[in-house]
């Protein structure tokens, strides 16, 4: 009975106190990467907020979901899905849909091209277009197959189909 007594004091608050402060350390770790993809990401983020805050004035709705600032609907949302074969693009922690029911759907795709704009920075965009280049220059479909929109679409469960439209849109970035 002491014996079992001394088992349960001793090490047990110590192994605790040890748990709590590798989980703080983590936690503080993970913060402090978080705040450094932000900031990495800046610079197309702030170019994404200039197109977001214009399309708002055109009547577009934000909300910010999985720490994105998302952005959709609207009258430039209308024309972009009449006009353009663009249903949602990134930019940094920034997302641009046509509405709020497209975000819906490609959100996990675009969320891996805000994991992308966070490790690349402010070289994503140039790396980007230079994947399309190769896969062109190579008889492939510079969207499909570029690296990044491979990576997004892999990542995503409904890969095969996110972001498509069945008619002629299809997503960008
Ligand atoms: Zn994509």
């Amino acid at each position: 009975m002491v014996r079992r007594r001394r088992w349960l004091e001793k090490p047990e608050p110590r192994k605790i106190v040890c748990m709590i402060e590798k989980g703080v350390r983590r936690k503080g770790f993970q913060r402090a990467l978080g705040l450094a993809g932000y900031a990495w990401a800046a610079p197309y983020s702030a170019l994404g907020l200039v197109f977001g805050l214009v399309a708002v004035l055109f009547g577009a709705r934000m909300r910010v979901r999985r720490g994105a600032l998302e952005v959709g609907g609207g009258w430039l949302g209308a024309a972009a899905a009449r006009r353009c074969s663009y249903t949602a693009m990134t930019l940094g922690h920034v997302i641009l849909g046509i509405d709020e029911a497209t975000l819906d759907r490609v959100r996990a795709h675009e969320q891996v091209h805000v994991r992308q704009y966070e490790r690349w920075g402010p070289l994503f965009l140039p790396a980007y277009f230079l994947s399309s280049l190769l896969q062109f220059a190579r008889g492939k479909r510079p969207y499909r197959d570029n690296h990044f929109e491979r990576q997004a679409y892999a990542q995503t469960a409904d890969g095969a189909t996110q972001g498509e439209r069945p008619t002629r849109a299809r997503q960008r970035t």
